[in-house]
C-alpha cells in the first residue's frame, strides 16, 4: 500500500531505540524526512546514521531532554530551520518509573507529568500553528496499555497516560477542520529495554528468574507472545499516512489482545 507520505517531514520524540526508534525506521523507509531526539547524543547519533544509511531521507538528530520546555521548543525550531515545516508529530517519551503506589512523593509525579503529560502538551503546542498554516497534519501520540486498564505498580503510567488522551481527544476535535488528524496507540507488552528492565524488576521484587518472569507475561497475552516494535510502528505510520484521513480522536491498543474492555 502507498501510504503518500514521500516528501513529508516528520518529528518522532525518543527515537533513539524501542518503538520510536521503530516508528522512525517505518516512516523512513516511506519516504519521510525527520527530526529525532533523545537525550544520548551517541545513541541518537548511531540510530540517525543507520535510518539514513539504509533509506534515502534526511534524518536530524536533535539532542533533547523532553522534560525540558526550552528543549521541546528547540526540537520544533531546528525542525523547521532543516526541513521549513512539520507535516508529522510523533510523541514519545521514557516511561515513568514503577514502584508502589504510596512511594511516589510530590516531586515523582511532578517528574511523570513533566516527561508524559507536559511533553506532549508542549510539542502539540508548537506543532499544531505550523500544520495549521499547512492545512494538513497528522499527529500520533505514543500513549499505553495503561491509558485503557491499570497495570500492577505503575500508578504514574496508569494516572497520567489517560491524562494524555483526554489532551488527544480535545485537541483532535478543535484541529479537525483544519485537516490535522490526532490519534492515541495504547502498546501493550513490547519487548524493548524498556519491559526488559521492568521484568527484571518484577522478577527480583517476586523472588524469581527474568526468563520465567517473562513467560509469564507472555502466557497472560491472549496472542501468548509480547509484541514487536516493530507491530506498534505498522499502526502508527498508518495513522501518519494519507490513507488515515477520516480516523481521528481514537485510541487504538496494539497489545495482542491483553486489554479486556470491549472498547
Ligand atoms: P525504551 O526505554 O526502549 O525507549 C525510550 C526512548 O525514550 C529512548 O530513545 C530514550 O532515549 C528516550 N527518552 C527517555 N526519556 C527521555 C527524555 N526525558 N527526553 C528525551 N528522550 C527520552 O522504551 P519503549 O519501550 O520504546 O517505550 C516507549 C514509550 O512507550 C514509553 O513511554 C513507554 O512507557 C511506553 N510503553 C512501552 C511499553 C513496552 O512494553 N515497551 C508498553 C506500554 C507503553
Amino acid at each position: 500500500m502507498n501510504l503518500g507520505i514521500e516528501g513529508k517531514t516528520a518529528i518522532v520524540s525518543a527515537a533513539s531505540r524501542g518503538i520510536g526508534r521503530a516508528v522512525a525506521i517505518e516512516l523512513a523507509k516511506e519516504g519521510v524526512n525527520m527530526a529525532i531526539c533523545a537525550r544520548n547524543e551517541a545513541e541518537l547519533l548511531k540510530t540517525a546514521h543507520e535510518i539514513e544509511s539504509s533509506c534515502s531521507v534526511k534524518v536530524l538528530p536533535i539532542v533533547a531532554d523532553l522534560t525540558k520546555a526550552d528543549d521541546v521548543k528547540s526540537l520544533v525550531k531546528e525542525t523547521v530551520g532543516r526541513f521549513g515545516w512539520v507535516d508529522i508529530l510523533v510523541t514519545n517519551a521514557g516511561g515513568p518509573p514503577t514502584g508502589p503506589s504510596l512511594s511516589f512523593n510530590d516531586q515523582d509525579w511532578e517528574d511523570a507529568m513533566a516527561l508524559t503529560l507536559l511533553s506532549a502538551v508542549r510539542l502539540c503546542r508548537e506543532v499544531i500553528p505550523i500544520m495549521k498554516g499547512r492545512g494538513w497534519g497528522r499527529i500520533v501520540n505514543l500513549v499505553s496499555m495503561a491509558a485503557k486498564q491499570p497495570i500492577e505498580n505503575m500508578i504514574l503510567s496508569n494516572s497520567i497516560r489517560a491524562a494524555v488522551i483526554g489532551l488527544a481527544k480535545t485537541l483532535s476535535i478543535e484541529v479537525a477542520a483544519d485537516n490535522i488528524t490526532i490519534n492515541s496507540i495504547c502498546p501493550g507488552w513490547i519487548l524493548t529495554d524498556r519491559l526488559v528492565s521492568i521484568v527484571k524488576k518484577r522478577a527480583e521484587s517476586h523472588n524469581r528468574s527474568y526468563e520465567s518472569t517473562l513467560a509469564d507475561v507472555a502466557s497472560s497475552i491472549p496472542i501468548k507472545r509480547c509484541g514487536t516494535p516493530e507491530e506498534v510502528a505498522n499502526l502508527a505510520i498508518f495513522l501518519a499516512s494519507e490513507k488515515a484521513s477520516y480516523i481521528t480522536g481514537t485510541t487504538i491498543q496494539v497489545d495482542g489482545g491483553l486489554i479486556k474492555g470491549l472498547l
